[in-house]
């Protein structure tokens, strides 16, 4: 082992990832005099978070009166009642400061005529506890993310953040007591290692799209947090809980957003109807998402879909005012032709269900701090850990998130952690030393794969991981289907030892990178199927046929999944939702049917 050196670092707060939350989380620690560096395996503004289209959701009631209440309780609904409701009060209540922050900051919102923060109407977003659409999105165009990351990247320079860019994170440095002490990275330029100590480590990693075959997310959205904490022996949350986003364009996956029903787009089968009148009379194509993408998928199944095959559904914009569409969804315009080969204007685009968003993830409170069960405690905090944005599971979208809630989490969140590093933590306070051995976990790892020559291509294995997962872990599932499902993956984990890399360098090997990313991958891959084959209910996006309905009794909880790599056994265990609220503003909202 001693053919590597490490090269150590001392910070106050480390931040991992540099998407919208690890951006907000770093210049929050920064403005608090924490001394602040942050870690992305890609350039920041490359961070998966630019993708981001339709936008992000505040109550600023400007097209219209709202409240940060009804914003609540539509969140609670559209999480089937599994968010902790103390920390979804927490998300909308601080919604609207944390937009007119990032206004301040420069984010070059779309606006009203008026001037205002141009807001446009998105699924399962309704006034008045439920009773008809708000207009409660705020939208800079069709490329918000983009609007929002490239700001706070600017901001986070300006405040003293210290990057490390295309540093590849590898593990969490913990010590004996169960306090996270820093994290290990390798710098893919150079090929050199280095330590991370801090008194703080903030994950901020995303999500893992990546782990299905069809995905809306970036390549590199692996969830390589996620599997630090797995590989610390800690737990993650309702991993169960995969978002199909109803319209990816059909055999290319890249997204068209909700945004485009929000203006006013629908849904059509092959006999031109409008059909999610009939499965959401009165949201209509605005349903959430976990709806539309079930109904859809029902329209096919039922011998309704569009194409040759019969295995798609079409998405109109063509009857809009074609300068509606210029101004307000040009980035879409531009996909829809790239990738589809339509004109918007003038034709429908082919559209299929697609793997968008993982509400599942590392467990934390409100303030971002991570949890763990311990001797009977399930909000046991992890000392010196925090994660947020998708990596996290506050968890404030439960079983189902709705649209542009993911942005607003990002900022909130990221906001609440940087406030809870000022509040706990003194900038320079000394730091122990690091436990001995620090590091030999990762550089164990590493030499495995460098030394790997097996028969099987790291590509190989991650294609029937992915294959898996899409076939066996999908929109609709059954004991069956998920019992399969778990023996295809744990096989796939059993041909971890034949894995063959074949590049040995540390310089830009993206063959050794992907390998630890498949690593990665095939873990949360695992407590996914799992966790899924556990719960037998439907809620949200998890949809069992063989148990159709919701069990409030028996299953309003949140799954705790660990992993043991060495074996790949999977441990379930669960927690309490969060059935209370932090103020006397707003009561705990009561479950009831979920109808749209
Ligand atoms: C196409 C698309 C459109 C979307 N549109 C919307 C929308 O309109 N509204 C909305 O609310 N939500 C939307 N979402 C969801 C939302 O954009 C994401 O959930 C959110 O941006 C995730 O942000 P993040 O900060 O958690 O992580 P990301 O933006 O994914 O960033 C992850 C960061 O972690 C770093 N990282 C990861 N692994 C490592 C490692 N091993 N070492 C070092 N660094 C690492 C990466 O370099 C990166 O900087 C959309 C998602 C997609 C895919």
């Amino acid at each position: 082992m001693s053919k590597y050196e490490w090269i150590d670092h001392t910070y106050d707060v480390v931040v991992v990832g540099a998407g919208g939350s690890g951006l907000r989380a770093a210049l929050g620690a920064a403005q608090a005099g924490l001394r602040t560096a942050c870690v992305t395996k890609v350039f920041p503004t490359r961070s998966h978070t630019v993708a981001a289209q339709g936008g992000i959701s505040a109550s600023l009631g400007n097209m219209g009166e709202d409240d940060w209440r009804w914003h609540m309780y539509d969140t609670v609904k559209g999480s089937d009642w599994l968010g902790d409701q103390d920390a979804i009060e927490y998300l909308c209540r601080h919604a609207p400061d944390a937009v007119y922050e990032l206004e301040h900051w420069g984010v070059p919102f779309s606006r009203t005529p008026e001037g205002k923060i141009y807001q446009r109407a998105f699924g399962g977003m309704t006034r008045n506890f439920g009773e008809g659409p708000v207009q409660r999105t705020c939208a800079a165009a069709d490329r918000t993310g983009h609007a929002i990351l490239h700001t706070l990247y600017g901001q986070a320079v300006k405040h003293q953040t210290e990057f490390f860019i295309e540093y590849f994170a590898l593990d969490l440095i913990m010590d004996d007591d169960g306090a996270c002490r820093g994290v290990t990275a390798w710098n893919l330029e150079d090929g050199k290692l280095h330590r991370f100590r801090a008194q703080t480590v903030i994950l901020a990693t995303g999500g893992y799209g990546r782990a299905y075959f069809s995905a809306t997310s970036a390549h590199t959205c692996t969830g390589d947090g996620n599997a630090m904490v797995l590989r610390a022996g800690l737990p993650l949350q309702d991993m169960e809980f995969v978002q199909f986003h109803p319209t990816g364009i059909y055999g290319a996956g890249v997204l068209i957003t909700e945004g485009v029903r929000g203006e006013g787009g629908y849904l059509t089968n092959s006999e031109g109807e409008r059909f999610m009148e009939r499965y959401a009379p009165s949201a209509k194509d605005l349903a959430s998402r976990d709806v539309v993408s079930r109904s859809m998928t029902v329209e096919i199944r039922e011998g309704r879909g569009v194409g040759p095959k019969g295995d798609h559904i079409y998405l109109h914009l063509d009857h809009l005012d074609p300068d509606v569409i210029y101004r307000r969804l040009p980035g879409i315009s531009e996909s829809a032709r790239v990738f589809a080969g339509v004109d918007v204007t003038k034709e429908p685009i082919p559209v299929l269900p697609t793997v968008h968003y993982n509400m599942g993830g590392i467990p934390t409170n409100y303030h971002g701090e991570v949890l763990t069960k311990k001797g009977g405690d399930p909000d046991c905090v992890v000392p010196g850990l925090m994660a947020v944005g998708e990596a996290a599971c506050v968890s404030v979208h439960g079983a189902n998130r709705l649209g542009s809630n993911s942005l607003i989490d990002l900022v909130v969140f990221g906001r609440a952690a940087g406030l809870r590093a000022a509040d706990i933590l003194e900038s320079g306070a000394r730091q122990p030393e690091l436990p001995s051995g620090a590091g030999d976990n990762s550089i164990a790892r590493l030499d495995k794969f460098r030394n790997a020559r097996g028969g099987t291509p790291t590509a190989e294995l991650r294609d029937r991981m992915q294959h898996a997962m899409q076939t066996n872990c999908a929109v609709f599932r059954t004991g069956e289907v998920l019992d399969e499902g778990v023996k295809k993956i744990a096989e796939v984990y059993a041909g971890l030892p034949d894995i063959a890399v074949s590049d040995r360098t540390m310089i830009w090997n993206s063959d050794l990178v992907e390998t630890l990313e498949f690593d990665n991958l095939i873990a949360q891959a695992a407590v996914t199927v799992n966790g899924a084959a556990n719960r037998t209910e439907s809620r949200g996006a998890h949809a069992r046929e063989d148990f159709p309905d919701r069990d409030d009794e028996n299953w309003m909880k949140h799954t705790l999944a660990w992993f043991d790599t060495e074996s790949g056994q999977v441990t379930l265990d669960e927690r309490p939702v969060h059935t209370y609220t932090l103020s006397n503003d707003i009561k705990y909202i009561e479950p009831k049917a979920r109808v749209y």
